[in-house]
């Protein structure tokens, strides 16, 4: 069988096998943050270990909202330099980076009764400061439009399901995923392709600034790693590997429901969380016929679990909040899944929780480097900000940091991308990759037919796009395939259908690493 070509280094492999024992850069953490470190490490010539203990975008990086979002918030909090920083990234993942992965979203405020003149005011100044940033960052209008004030007409047509009383609606832009995990997976294996070594399944017991003991999760065999710099990117269990930071992670839940709950919405909606400003819960159109509507932010204590659990009151607020902004209320019928996610905030003793979210990097008494708080968005500079700080403690010489103009695997020109001869799901999800996904599945011997065709009606993924998985973005299970290389399994009922489907895409890449 001859599959077709491809770099060799740019597949993720699961467990420690063919790990080198000595590198330059170990990470530990596979979240966007870790991902983006060794990203920015290997393109500095550096070799690198990047290792996950479960899986690439396990943690928080895959619960997130999906927005690359121009940091308005921080502005409205007085935070300028974090919000120019937050817009200044956001251009350069839609317009050299990731512009595959990352689209214009139109958000709209619907100016309901409860909307007063002079909040209705305050909302549009706000969106008018969010353009300034956009202008400030350098970032074209051609890729996030101007915002403005539109009638109650154009309301009722971006959302039929707006209150019938609207008067109005405030439209603004900003980014938006294709996935969060698809980023994170993209980013990993563009480290790969620049010779980085990227193993799941790999957990980091103890480390130091020269090194780390490891355990293979798929054999319990543990090794010993030695390294020049050792950066921690373990999110909100960076406290648990590395002594002196202190952590105060924040709840965000969202729902899932389908895009027939919210018929004919063309754009993202929005809805003020009653007596508190600049707070809003957002009902996010998915690629995959879905809506998000999220997010509550809920301090929490005790043990950190791996996978958080949406509480039932999340669940009630959100609903509550997003009926104030339609004629028919969501109900609990309605929400076919469920997710909630645990933001990495540093404890900035007793200041906001949005000071804390700006990112630190902090270097302990042992020399490891730690990465923590920011945002996705901004994962770009924290890496940069992260192996900046490694080089110095470490007294490695590489080159300068130059991720801000190289693009990820798949990305290209909007017209290049336009140009690619492939579905356009798979061009939405792998941009220039998509026809090496679909070569991919016809060399494991699939037709046509059978690699592109969905999993149901309402399941869009296909088996091209699972066997790529584990061919190229290192799935070990089902669970790697239906929650972080696809997110079907954020409908616990499409799991269920698609589950036949991801064991057999695993057979038929076992059978041809076999023959
Ligand atoms: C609900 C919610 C919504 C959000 N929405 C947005 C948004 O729309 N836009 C935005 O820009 N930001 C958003 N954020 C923020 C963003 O998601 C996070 O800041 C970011 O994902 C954190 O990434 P990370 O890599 O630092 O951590 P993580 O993604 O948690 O990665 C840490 C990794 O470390 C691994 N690990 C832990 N311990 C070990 C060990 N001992 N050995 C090996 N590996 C280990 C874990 O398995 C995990 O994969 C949101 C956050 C939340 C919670």
């Amino acid at each position: 069988m001859t599959l077709p070509s491809l770099d060799a280094h740019a597949t993720l492999t699961p467990g420690s096998a063919g790990m080198p024992a000595l590198t330059d850069v170990l990470v530990i953490g596979l979240g966007v943050t870790g991902a983006g470190v060794a990203l920015d490490a290997a393109s500095r010539g550096l070799d690198v270990v990047a290792v996950d203990a479960f899986d690439v975008a396990w943690g928080t990086s895959r619960w997130s909202s999906k927005l690359v979002h121009g940091g308005l918030r921080y502005l409205a909090k007085g935070q300028v330099a974090v919000a120019h920083e937050s817009a200044v990234e956001r251009g350069i993942l839609m317009e050299v980076t990731a512009p595959h992965l990352v689209h214009p979203l139109p958000m709209l405020m619907p100016l309901t009764a409860e909307i007063s003149a002079s909040q209705a005011w305050l909302a549009r100044r706000g969106v008018g400061a969010g353009d300034l940033l956009r202008r400030l960052a350098g970032t074209a209008r051609e890729t996030l439009p101007r915002p403005r004030r539109i009638s109650a007409t154009e309301t009722r047509t971006l959302a039929p399901v707006a209150r019938h009383d609207v008067r109005g609606g405030i439209l603004s832009w900003d980014g938006q995923l294709e996935d969060d995990a698809r980023l994170v997976l993209d980013i990993a294996r563009t480290a790969t392709s620049y010779g980085a070594h990227v193993h799941t399944r790999v957990r980091a017991i103890s480390v130091t600034g020269t090194g780390a003991v490891l355990r293979d999760e798929l054999t319990g065999e543990e090794r010993r790693i030695e390294a020049r710099a050792v950066i921690n990117a373990t999110g909100v269990w960076a406290d648990q590997l590395v002594e002196g930071i202190s952590l105060k992670p924040s709840r965000g839940t969202h729902l899932v429901v389908r895009r027939e709950a919210l018929p004919g919405v063309r754009c993202a909606l929005m809805a003020p969380v009653p007596g508190a400003s600049n707070r809003f819960v957002f009902a996010l159109p998915q690629p995959d016929g879905t809506f998000y509507v999220g997010l509550t932010d809920e301090p929490v204590s005790g043990a950190v679990p791996d996978v958080p659990e949406p509480p039932e009151e999340d669940v009630d607020f959100l609903l509550s909040v997003m009926a104030g902004a339609l004629e028919q209320p969501l109900t609990r019928a309605d929400v076919v899944g469920a997710y909630a996610g645990l933001r990495p905030l540093l404890d900035s003793n007793g200041s906001t929780a949005d000071l804390s979210r700006r990112h630190a990097v902090l270097v302990s008494e042992q020399g490891v480097v730690t990465v923590v708080g920011g945002k996705l968005t901004t994962y770009r500079r924290m890496a940069e900000d992260a192996v900046d700080k490694a080089l110095s403690v470490s007294g490695l010489r590489a080159r300068p940091c130059r991720t801000r103009q190289l693009p990820l695997l798949g990305a290209g020109s909007h017209a290049e991308l336009a140009a690619v001869d492939a579905p356009a799901r798979l061009v939405r999800r792998f941009g220039t990759e998509a026809p090496l996904v679909v070569a991919n599945a016809l060399a494991h011997g699939l037709t046509r037919n059978e690699a592109l065709a969905p999993v149901s009606p309402t399941i869009p993924a296909t088996l091209a796009e699972l066997v790529f998985g584990v061919t190229h973005e290192g799935a070990a299970d089902v669970a790697d395939l239906l929650d972080r290389r696809t997110r079907i399994g954020l409908v616990p009922a499409d799991r269920v259908v698609a589950e036949p489907l991801a064991r057999r895409a695993l057979a038929i890449a076992k059978a041809s690493t076999i023959s």
